[in-house]
C-alpha cells in the first residue's frame, strides 16, 4: 500500500490550522496503524494522554479498546486506528459540527489511501460522521454498505461495563467482515 501517501497525510495534520483545535493541541493524532490494514477502527476525537503523545487510544478507552481487541481475537497491530477529529477539544468537549466538517476529508482520504475491507464505528460521533445515521444503542453490530459496522466508542464503556460484551461482539462481527470481504 502507499505508505507515503499515509505519511503525507499525517504530515498535513500535524499543519492543520483550519479548526480552532489547532491552537490548543500537543501534538495532532492522525491516526496509527499499517497502511495495509484490512481492518480501521475510527473513534471521536484524542484525548488528554492522546494529545501528549500524538498516539491514538492510548488513555483508559484506548485499554478498554485493548481489551476488547484482545477478547475479539484481534491484534491491534494489525488494525488502523484514527478517530474522526485529530485535535483534542479542550476539556473533552464534544466536537463541533464545523470541527467535524473540516476534519472529516482527512478522514476520507486516510480510508481511500488504506481500503479497508471492513470500518468499525465507535460511537455516535463517527456513525454519525460517515453515516449520517444516531443512536449507536439501536445500531451497534449492525453492518452498513457492506463495510462499516456500528460499535460503542470504549469510553461509553467506562461508564457502563455491561457494554463491553456487546463491544466484543461488535469486533468480531468486524473481522468477520473483514475476512468474509477478501
Ligand atoms: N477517544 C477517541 O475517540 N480517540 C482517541 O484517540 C482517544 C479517545
Amino acid at each position: 500500500m502507499d505508505e507515503m501517501c499515509l505519511e503525507g497525510i499525517a504530515e498535513g495534520v500535524k499543519a492543520c490550522t483550519r479548526c480552532d483545535l489547532g491552537a490548543g493541541r500537543h501534538k495532532t493524532v492522525p491516526g496509527e496503524g499499517p497502511c495495509d490494514a484490512e481492518i480501521m477502527l475510527v473513534g471521536e476525537a484524542p484525548g488528554a494522554e492522546e494529545d501528549l503523545s500524538g498516539r491514538p487510544f492510548v488513555g483508559r478507552a484506548g485499554k478498554v479498546l485493548d481489551r476488547a481487541l484482545a477478547q475479539a481475537g484481534l491484534g491491534r497491530s494489525k488494525i488502523f486506528i484514527t478517530s474522526v477529529i485529530k485535535c483534542r477539544p479542550l476539556g473533552n468537549r464534544k466536537p463541533k459540527a464545523g470541527e467535524i466538517d473540516e476534519c472529516l476529508p482527512i478522514l476520507q482520504a486516510q480510508i481511500d489511501a488504506i481500503k479497508p475491507e471492513a470500518i468499525g464505528l465507535m460511537g455516535n460521533v463517527a456513525t454519525k460522521a460517515i453515516l449520517g445515521l444516531e443512536g449507536v444503542t439501536g445500531l451497534h453490530g449492525r453492518v452498513f454498505q457492506d463495510r462499516y459496522v456500528v460499535t460503542y466508542h470504549p469510553a461509553a464503556v467506562l461508564r457502563r461495563r455491561e457494554l463491553q460484551e456487546d463491544l466484543v461482539s461488535d469486533l468480531k462481527k468486524l473481522k468477520e467482515l473483514s475476512l468474509r470481504r477478501k
